[in-house]
C-alpha cells in the first residue's frame, strides 16, 4: 500500500467555495421538539392533578414529586438522544452544540432526580404520619421495582457529580468515560418503577402511549447512532493505517486509505472517533481531525502525542484495521458567513486548520501561534498550501510572555495583522489558552459572535 508523502499541487486542487448554510433552523426546531415534548411529558399529571384533589401538604408533595419524576426522566431520555450520535441529528445542530446542551442538561438532570426522591419520600411519609427513613424503607420493600430505581438514582447523581469539570478531569478519561456510559444501566434500572409506580404511567391511556413512544424514539436513535450508521460506514470503506510518519519530536500524521473513499462524506474540518484494532490500542475510540481535507485516495490524521494512546498510535503498524464513527463537527466551510477567513491555530489545533486551508476561499489570513521554531509543525505544507491558496501566513513564535507574541494577541495587534478581521469569519482551534486570550480580542474588536468557529477539542 503506498500513500504519497510529498503534497504537491496536483493533490491540493482548490475545491469551489460551498454555499453557506446556517443550521439555526435545526436548532429552532430541536428546541421547539424539546418543549413540546416536555409539555407532553407532563400532560397526563397536569390533567390528573387538576381532576384530583390536593388538599393536604402531603398531596401537594406528592404532587410535585411526581411531576419532578416525569420531568427526570425526560431530561434523562433527552440526554440520551443527544448523545445519540445520529448523523441526522449532528448535521443539523453540530456536535459542539449537542456537547454543550448535553452538558447543561446535566445539572437539571441532577436537581430533578434529587427532588422527586425526596419530594415522594417526604410526601408519603406525611400521609403515613411516619418518619423519613421508615417510610424510605416501606418505598424499598413494599412497592416493586423501587430498589432498582434506587439504584438508578444513585448511580445518576454519581454520574451527574463526576461530570463537573474539576472532578471530571481528575480522573483518567477512559475512567470517567465508562462511569458515564454507566448511565444506560441506570436508564434500564429505573425504567420499570415508572410504569409499575407512576400514577401517570401505570394504567393505559395518553401519557402510556406517549412515554412508550418517549422510549421507542430514544432506542432507535442509539441503535441507529451507534450501532446501524457505523457499521454499515465501516463496512462500506473498511479503513486501514496506510502508514505513520514522524512530523516532528511529539506529532505523527497517520495515512489511512480504504474503499470508495470518493463516497465518504466528510469535510475538512471534521473529525471522527478513531478505534485502531491493533494491540492495546483496540478499546479505546479517541477523537482526531482531518488534517487534510479528503480527496478520494487517503485521509490523513496528525497526532500530537500527549499520552498513552496517542504514544502507541505513533508506533503503529502499517495495516492495522479501523473502526471508525463519525464524520462530525461544523468547524468547516461551509458554516463561513463571509467570503474571507482568519485561521488562528497553535498546538495540535494546526491539524483542522490545515485541512480548512484547502475549502476555505482563495485570500485566507493564517496565525499559528508556537512557542519556538520547531514546534511549527507541518509548517512547509501549510506555507505551500498558502501560496497555492493565495492565503497569508503569520507565524507568531515565543514564549507566552514574550512581549512580541503578548503584543499581537491585544486588540491593537490583531488589527495590524488583520485590518479587515471585522469582515472575515474566525476559525480558531488550538489549546485552550490560546482560545480564551483569541475570543477577549475577538470581542473587543466587536467581531460578530457568528462569524466565530470554535473546534471543541476539549468537550
Ligand atoms: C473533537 C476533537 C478533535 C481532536 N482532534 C485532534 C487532532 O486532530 N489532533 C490531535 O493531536 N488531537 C486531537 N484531539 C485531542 C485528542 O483526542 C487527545 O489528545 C487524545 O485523545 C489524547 O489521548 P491520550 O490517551 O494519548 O492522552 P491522555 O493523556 O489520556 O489524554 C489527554 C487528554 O485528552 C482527552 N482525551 C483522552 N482520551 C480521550 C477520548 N477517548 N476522547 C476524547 N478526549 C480524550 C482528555 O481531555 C485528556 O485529559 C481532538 C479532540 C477532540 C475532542
Amino acid at each position: 500500500m503506498t500513500v504519497p508523502r510529498q503534497r504537491t499541487a496536483g493533490q491540493l486542487a482548490a475545491p469551489a467555495a460551498r454555499p453557506v448554510e446556517h443550521n439555526n433552523a435545526g436548532r429552532l426546531l430541536l428546541r421547539t421538539l424539546f418543549w413540546g415534548g416536555l409539555a407532553l411529558a407532563v400532560l397526563p399529571w397536569w390533567l390528573g392533578t387538576k381532576t384530583g384533589s390536593v388538599d393536604t401538604s402531603a398531596d401537594v408533595l406528592q404532587a410535585a414529586g411526581r411531576v419532578t419524576g416525569l420531568i427526570a426522566g425526560y431530561l434523562l431520555l433527552v440526554q440520551v438522544i443527544l448523545m445519540s450520535r445520529l448523523g441526522s441529528l449532528e448535521r443539523w445542530i453540530g456536535a459542539r452544540h449537542l456537547g454543550l446542551w448535553h452538558r447543561e442538561l446535566g445539572g437539571s438532570v441532577l436537581v430533578t432526580i434529587l427532588a422527586h426522591a425526596a419530594l415522594i419520600t417526604v410526601g408519603y411519609s406525611y400521609a403515613d404520619n411516619v418518619g423519613f427513613t421508615e417510610e424510605l424503607g416501606t418505598l424499598l420493600t413494599e412497592y416493586s421495582d423501587m430498589v432498582t430505581a434506587f439504584i438508578a438514582a444513585g448511580m445518576l447523581v454519581l454520574i451527574g457529580l463526576l461530570s463537573i469539570r474539576a472532578l471530571r478531569r481528575a480522573l483518567p478519561y477512559e475512567l470517567w468515560y465508562f462511569l458515564h456510559l454507566s448511565a444506560y444501566l441506570a436508564l434500564l434500572l429505573g425504567f420499570a418503577h415508572q410504569f409499575s409506580n407512576g400514577q401517570e404511567l401505570f394504567r393505559p391511556g395518553l401519557g402510556r402511549y406517549a412515554w412508550i413512544g418517549f422510549y421507542v424514539a430514544t432506542i432507535a436513535a442509539v441503535v441507529l447512532g451507534r450501532v446501524v450508521g457505523p457499521l454499515s460506514l465501516n463496512l462500506r470503506h473498511r479503513l486501514r493505517v496506510a502508514d505513520v510518519v514522524t512530523e516532528g519530536p511529539d506529532m505523527v500524521s497517520i495515512y489511512i486509505t480504504g474503499a470508495r473513499l470518493h463516497g465518504l462524506d466528510a469535510q475538512a474540518g471534521q473529525f471522527f472517533r478513531w478505534r485502531f484494532l491493533g494491540r492495546g490500542l483496540w478499546w479505546q475510540a479517541h477523537p482526531f481531525s482531518l488534517s487534510a481535507a479528503p480527496n478520494g485516495r487517503w485521509l490523513r490524521l496528525t497526532v500530537k502525542t500527549v499520552g498513552d494512546h496517542t504514544q502507541r498510535l505513533a508506533a503503529m503498524a502499517p495495516g492495522t484495521r479501523i473502526f471508525v464513527e463519525g464524520p462530525w463537527g461544523d468547524f468547516t466551510a461551509s458554516r463561513r458567513v463571509k467570503q474571507r477567513a482568519l485561521l488562528i491555530a497553535a498546538g495540535s489545533g494546526i491539524a483542522p486548520i490545515r485541512a480548512l486551508l484547502e475549502e476555505l476561499p482563495p485570500g485566507a489570513i493564517v496565525i499559528y501561534r508556537a512557542s519556538a521554531v520547531h514546534d511549527l509543525h507541518l509548517r512547509h505544507e501549510i506555507e505551500h498550501l498558502a501560496e497555492l491558496r493565495h492565503a497569508r501566513l503569520w507565524f507568531v513564535v515565543g514564549d507566552r510572555r514574550a512581549p512580541g507574541p503578548r503584543r499581537l494577541f491585544t486588540p491593537g495587534g490583531m488589527r495590524e495583522l488583520v485590518p479587515d478581521i471585522v469582515e472575515r469569519d474566525v476559525y480558531l482551534c488550538g489549546p485552550d489558552g490560546l482560545v480564551e486570550q483569541s475570543l477577549h480580542v475577538l470581542r473587543r474588536l466587536r467581531v460578530p459572535r457568528s462569524q466565530v468557529h470554535l473546534d471543541p477539542f476539549e468537550f
